[in-house]
């Protein structure tokens, strides 16, 4: 069975990785021109088909019939060929639809913002109504805009279905959410980066914030269902949500100098097949000297500068085990660079267990002292903490339960 996914530019897809995981049949990638599509649908080499942008709307002409949902949205995300009739379905709806679900957020009688008016945006917003949610549409051109969000303070759930924020664009917010202050939680159909500025601000405010690839799993999952005329258990969503997430992420591991970081992130790295990343290393080599000698030559202010450029570079890639500087964290911008595509866990170790040696600031400082000031800023930066006071295996233990969903 040869299946695959249609579009005009697609770059880097996680569709083959996710597909393999799903059936077993063969995905390829097709890119297309426009005036390639009706020669290459009325082929009949394939199966099964995904179709994403810009052609979801523009294939329906080639189609011999849709499904109710692909006929009521008007685009189509799937193609099923069954006795040489091509079938056109839309399995977004449930992709989206299921990512409610899984966020814990309740649509139900409240006012939900949802930005954009694209396709996307169609498939949330039928998703929503059927939730019996108070959809609001905004627009940049539109009735509501982002110049009158005055009008809607009282929005529980905030959903963006624009591309505002996404990599390589990275940065921009669509919107500031100090405005919307009975906000419950913000789904961003965006994945990469894991967390947009956007989706990095409703989690400093402690809303539920979740990011688009359980939507990209889900609508696959219904997709291979349609593909193979098969069900596919729900919980193969999650599976491949949990292993997609450890590749597509980092690991990024915080705590004082001398916490195990270092150690742990070897271990890990042996663990799960990653790149291991020592960010001190990586200043190092950046500034072409030791790290005792960055100290000695520029004082500390020199050395946080690099630092921060090494790790703005470092949290932009995805799937390393990146053991940071134990004063990363003196510096708030480092925290967004880090969380943007990464899970952050804090080492704790007591302090009387501390190493000093070859530690330019353990050595001239007072620990505890630094620990004061450092730890509030390691709990501002952590996801997660964890226990390094008993032995290795113990902590990396900690740390894979959480990665694979098991805490
Ligand atoms: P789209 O048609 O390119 O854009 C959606 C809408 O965003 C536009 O209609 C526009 O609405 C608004 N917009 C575009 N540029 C903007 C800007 N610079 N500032 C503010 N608003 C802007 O995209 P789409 O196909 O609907 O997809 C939207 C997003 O969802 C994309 O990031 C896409 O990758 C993502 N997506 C994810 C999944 C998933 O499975 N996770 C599935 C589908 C789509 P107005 O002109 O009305 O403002």
């Amino acid at each position: 069975m040869r299946c695959g996914l249609l579009g005009e530019k697609l770059g880097h897809s996680y569709s083959p990785q996710i597909h393999k995981e799903l059936g077993a049949y063969e995905y390829a990638i097709f890119e297309k021109k426009p005036e390639e599509l009706e020669c290459f649908l009325r082929s009949d080499a394939l199966s099964g088909l995904n179709v994403t942008i810009p052609y979801k709307r523009s294939v329906i002409p080639y189609l011999d019939e849709l499904s109710p949902i692909a006929q009521r949205l008007g685009a189509v995300n799937t193609i099923v060929r069954r006795d040489g009739r091509l079938i056109g379905h839309n399995t977004d709806y449930f992709g989206f639809r299921s990512m409610v679900e899984q966020s814990g957020l309740s649509p139900a009688g409240k006012k939900v913002l949802v930005l954009g008016t694209g396709g996307a945006s169609a498939t949330v917003q039928a998703v929503l109504a059927e939730m019996g949610a108070n959809v609001v549409v905004v627009s940049r051109s539109g009735e509501n805009n982002y110049e009158n969000l005055h009008q809607h303070v009282d929005a529980a759930m905030l959903v963006n279905a624009t591309p505002v924020g996404m990599f390589p664009n990275v940065g921009p917010s669509p919107v500031c959410l100090d405005q919307f202050p009975r906000l419950e939680g913000v789904l961003d159909l965006i994945y990469n980066p894991a967390r947009t500025r956007l989706l990095l601000d409703a989690e400093e405010r402690d809303l539920v914030a979740m990011n688009g690839l359980w939507m990209l799993v889900a609508q696959a999952k219904e997709s291979a269902e349609w593909f193979m005329n098969a069900p596919i258990p729900d919980e193969k969503i999650r599976q491949i949500y949990q292993k997609l997430k450890l590749q597509t992420e980092n690991i990024i591991l915080i705590g004082m100098p001398g916490s195990g970081k270092t150690t742990v992130a070897k271990e890990l790295a042996q663990r799960l097949d990653h790149e291991l990343v020592d960010a001190d290393e990586k200043i190092a080599e950046a500034a072409r000297m030791p790290i005792p000698e960055i100290f000695r030559k520029g004082g500390e202010v020199y050395f946080r500068q690099l630092e921060a450029k090494v790790l703005k570079e470092l949290g932009k890639q995805s799937g390393q085990i990146i053991a940071t500087g134990g004063g990363c964290v003196t510096d708030r911008v480092n925290r967004d660079q880090l969380r943007q595509n990464g899970t952050v866990f804090w080492l704790q170790r007591s302090l009387d267990k501390l190493p000093t040696t070859g530690r330019p600031l353990s050595q001239t400082g007072d620990l505890r002292q630094m620990y004061r000031v450092r730890e509030p800023m390691y709990q501002l930066f952590s996801h997660h903490t964890i226990d390094n006071d008993g032995d290795l295996e113990a902590a990396v233990d900690q740390i894979m339960d959480i990665l694979e969903g098991r805490t």
